[in-house]
């Protein structure tokens, strides 16, 4: 059986943060991801602004929230595209990119002799003893058969998005899930107030769920493509998206104008098996001994005013402590990216892009010193 010093589960954003991380410490590292390629929900619904990632303070714009790998992606991305990739979107700042751009800076700086990747590899339950995981089961895909393989390792880090391996404890789906339509255009055209005005009454004249009449557009121009996201309860959703984007064709000529790439591959329900056993309060948030410190705001849904945003003071960010990366259950299991244990509050401020980046590379720091304290 092959031993790691590290394994981590799921290679969306948060999961490559935390395998650049391990690997640059020479760490002898496995990323293990169900899908055959990299990128999880960031890859599949075709995001293109990097939230989270500046402190959104107008004296000093776009500066860093957290340094380590978000400055060295934030350093990569502008050197790639100038200044135009820096995006101030009504209160806060984003960074532009393309997908490809984004995934082959993970893939270029991964190439090391210390790291493995097993695509098409599921975890299965851990083989535990005394609070640690000793192995993993992955189911890996071949062809048409299906290969079991055991792993071990001393510390390991769930980035899966849904902490399979956490004892789960709750699921409280508040937050709207997502589905994105990739759109190619070009025009440049501003489609973001006739969008969700359509649409809202598509979603009253066909008697349809009423938060599907949150949707949204964004325009990419680097790519020149737009991104139309709807905003969902559940999977049965789906086939309703692309009813209501049927009839906004209809409606709306400019639309109608642009090719349908591709829809996701899948409804993305943002909650999912998150656990909130270590839950901190919007007090214990603000604490200073934080891991990861997130200017982002935060999100409340409300069904006749759509996103009430929660923004930052000055100098008062969202800390995300370091017990929030540990797992309750396991003392060598680390937790990074949407499926980290903070407070329902502020989970839509802790769950986009630049602070799953932050808390990725946290994750291992906090694997690392756990490693130094056994031996
Ligand atoms: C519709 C939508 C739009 C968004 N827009 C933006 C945006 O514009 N900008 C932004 O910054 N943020 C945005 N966010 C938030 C952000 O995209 C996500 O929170 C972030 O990408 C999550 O990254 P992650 O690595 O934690 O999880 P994921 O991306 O979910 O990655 C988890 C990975 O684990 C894999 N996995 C799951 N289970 C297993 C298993 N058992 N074994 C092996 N692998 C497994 C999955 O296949 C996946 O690749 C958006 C979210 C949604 C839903």
């Amino acid at each position: 059986m092959e031993k790691f010093d590290v394994i981590i589960m799921g290679a969306g954003i948060a999961g490559l943060s935390a395998a650049l991380t391990a690997v640059k410490n020479g760490m002898h590292t496995a990323l293990v991801e169900k899908e055959s390629n990299f990128g999880g929900i960031a890859k599949d619904c075709f995001h293109t602004y990097i939230c989270g990632l500046f402190k959104n303070d107008n004296a000093r714009p776009f500066d860093i929230a957290n340094p380590g790998i978000c400055s060295d992606i934030f350093r990569f991305l502008h050197k790639c595209y100038g200044d135009k990739s820096l995006v101030k979107m009504g209160k806060v700042e984003t960074l532009a990119f393309i997908q490809k751009d984004l995934w082959g800076y993970f893939f270029k700086n991964l190439n090391r002799d210390n790291f493995i990747f097993y695509g098409s590899s599921k975890c299965l339950k851990p083989v535990s003893e005394n609070r640690k995981i000793k192995k993993i089961t992955i189911i890996r895909q071949h062809g048409n058969q299906n290969k079991e393989i055991n792993l071990a390792a001393d510390v390991f880090v769930d980035a899966t998005g849904c902490a399979p391996l956490s004892d789960k404890s709750r699921t409280n789906h508040s937050q709207l899930g997502g589905y994105c339509f990739l759109l190619q255009g070009g025009l440049d055209t501003d489609l973001s107030l006739i969008i969700p005005y359509t649409a809202r009454k598509i979603v009253e004249k066909y008697n349809l769920n009423e938060y599907l009449k949150f949707v949204t557009i964004t325009y990419n121009f680097l790519t020149k493509n737009y991104i139309l996201k709807f905003s969902v309860k559940n999977s049965d959703d789906m086939a309703k998206c692309h009813f209501i984007y049927e009839k906004l064709n209809k409606d709306i000529k400019e639309l109608s104008g642009l090719k349908f790439l591709k829809a996701s591959q899948n409804i993305h329900l943002r909650d999912c098996n998150r656990i909130e056993k270590k839950t901190l309060t919007h007090e214990q948030v603000h604490d200073t001994g934080c891991a990861v410190k997130s200017y982002w705001p935060t999100e409340k849904w409300d069904i006749k005013k759509g996103t009430l945003y929660q923004y930052c003071k000055k100098d008062k960010p969202f800390c995300i402590p370091v017990s929030a990366l540990k797992d309750d259950g396991f003392d060598n299991l680390f937790l990074a990216g949407k499926n980290i244990n903070i407070s329902q509050h502020i989970h839509a401020s802790a769950r986009v892009m630049g602070i799953c980046i932050a808390t990725g590379e946290q994750a291992i720091i906090t694997a690392s010193n756990y490693l130094k304290k056994e031996t």
